[in-house]
């Protein structure tokens, strides 16, 4: 046809270009990741075409018969990933997934505690600027200023004095792990729903080397494209269906299960119809992370970050909380008289990608901040090991006390784009 015949040049040599940054560069953002040859050919492909409003056997389009088998399949993969009971795979994000959320289980004007954006939490957890902020009534719980680390009795006392009607844990800067069982008891004793937000380590959460949410909290929501290395997505879990103990009533008034609360809030509540290339490409990941491999991957993963963090500290870097259980790690640049903001920018004259990001008590504005943020699994994807770290964290020192000589910046570049080239990266 007319329109098919239009052959756009423009953006597949954007997209060539984009690909030959990925290739060469190393790439340290912790929310990022690398997806096989068949998540993005699943993400590429007619199921685009398709308008599947509803959910499996119960659609308002006809023609959904194909669909309705890869969304439930996506649904069994993720239930038997996570040891879930229930899962909706429609989200068209991470914060589609918190939006949906909220809209089930809160009204305007009710009370949320979440993890403080300054210290590491996500904008959905309540920020001024988001809907979770506008719409709800946000407290906030942070970092000790001394360890870095979230002081539970604290979180208690904050929720014994807000009563808030919804708990948020998890984040995207925050590199320890979770006591959820503590977070139950204290969400039990003032009433509140527990939701814990999942995305960053939800792939290290799936292979069991962190605290399982599951087990404690009434809600999990994730995104699927940071360790759990699928497409750009969001889910919404639970293990058990916890028959609505808030007495939460659907827009009709009506008593309903949770799940249903929760489906009905995806769509029709915050969405239209879902993105059926994506859902496809969700289960093709989780079929991925459901092999043994997979494992392999999130303790690499791991020993990884663990491995790099460890060589900041011995290079006089002020790792926030001491190092990592995770895939990530916070540095506070002040010490080395450096802002996140010179630091990104740097760096990336290395062909090193890592983002900005304020650490706890951060003095400067989020423009600039005072600390940057890394991590592992997409270099993991590439293949890169505990010696590779080290090699890595050397450049980024390098390259850092040498941030107003672009000669050195240029021939630290070379030697990474060499480096790179020798790990493989499916194009497109
Ligand atoms: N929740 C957390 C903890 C995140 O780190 C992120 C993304 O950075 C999100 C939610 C939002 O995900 P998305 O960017 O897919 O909306």
């Amino acid at each position: 046809t007319a329109t098919h015949s239009y052959k756009d040049t423009t953006i597949f040599n954007l997209i060539e270009q984009e690909y030959k940054r990925q290739l060469h560069g190393i790439e340290l953002i912790a929310s990022e990741n690398f997806v096989s040859e068949q998540v993005m050919r699943a993400m590429g492909s007619v199921l685009t075409n398709k308008y599947a409003e509803g959910l499996p056997k119960k659609r308002y389009y006809g023609g959904c018969e194909v669909v309705d088998e890869i969304e439930q399949i996506a649904i069994d993969r993720v239930k038997e990933l996570f040891g879930a009971v229930w899962a909706n795979v429609q989200p068209h994000s991470g914060a589609q997934a918190n939006a949906a959320v909220m809209l089930a289980v809160l009204k305007p004007g009710d009370k949320i505690l979440g993890f403080d954006l300054s210290h590491g939490g996500h904008l959905t957890h309540g920020s001024p600027v988001n809907f979770s902020g506008k719409l709800y009534q946000p407290s906030f719980y942070g970092v000790e200023p001394e360890t870095g680390l979230i002081n539970w009795d604290k979180v208690e006392e904050i929720a014994m004095r807000e009563k808030p009607k919804l708990i948020i844990c998890g984040a995207s800067a925050y590199s320890r792990d979770w006591d959820y069982a503590r977070l139950r008891a204290i969400a039990d004793q003032v009433g509140a729903l527990l939701m814990a937000d999942i995305s960053h380590p939800s792939g290290l959460i799936a292979k069991k080397l962190l605290n399982d949410p599951l087990e404690y909290c009434h809600i999990i929501t994730t995104t699927t494209h940071k360790t759990l290395r699928g497409p750009r997505g969001g889910l919404i879990m639970m293990r058990k269906d916890f028959e609505n103990p808030f007495g939460l009533k659907n827009p009709k008034g009506e008593l309903r299960m949770m799940s249903e609360l929760l489906d009905s809030a995806v769509f029709p509540g915050t969405q239209g119809g879902p993105l059926e290339h994506v859902i496809a490409a969700k289960a093709v990941a989780f079929g991925e992370a459901l092999e043994p491999s997979f494992a392999e991957y999130a303790q690499q993963v791991r020993k990884n970050a663990q491995t790099m963090a460890q060589e900041f500290i011995r290079r006089g870097y002020k790792v926030i909380s001491g190092g990592t259980d995770n895939h990530l790690m916070l540095i506070d640049l002040r010490s080395k008289n450096l802002t996140g903001k010179l630091a990104q920018e740097t760096l990336i004259k290395a062909d090193i990608t890592i983002n900005k990001n304020a650490v706890p008590f951060d003095d400067k504005s989020p423009f600039v901040t005072s600390g940057m943020r890394l991590g592992t699994p997409a270099i993991t994807t590439r293949g890169l090991k505990e010696n590779d770290m080290l090699q890595i964290v050397e450049w980024i020192d390098e390259a850092l006390q040498n941030h107003d000589n672009d000669t050195k910046l240029n021939q630290i570049r070379e030697k990474i784009n060499l480096q790179m080239q020798k790990y493989p990266l499916f194009a497109y």
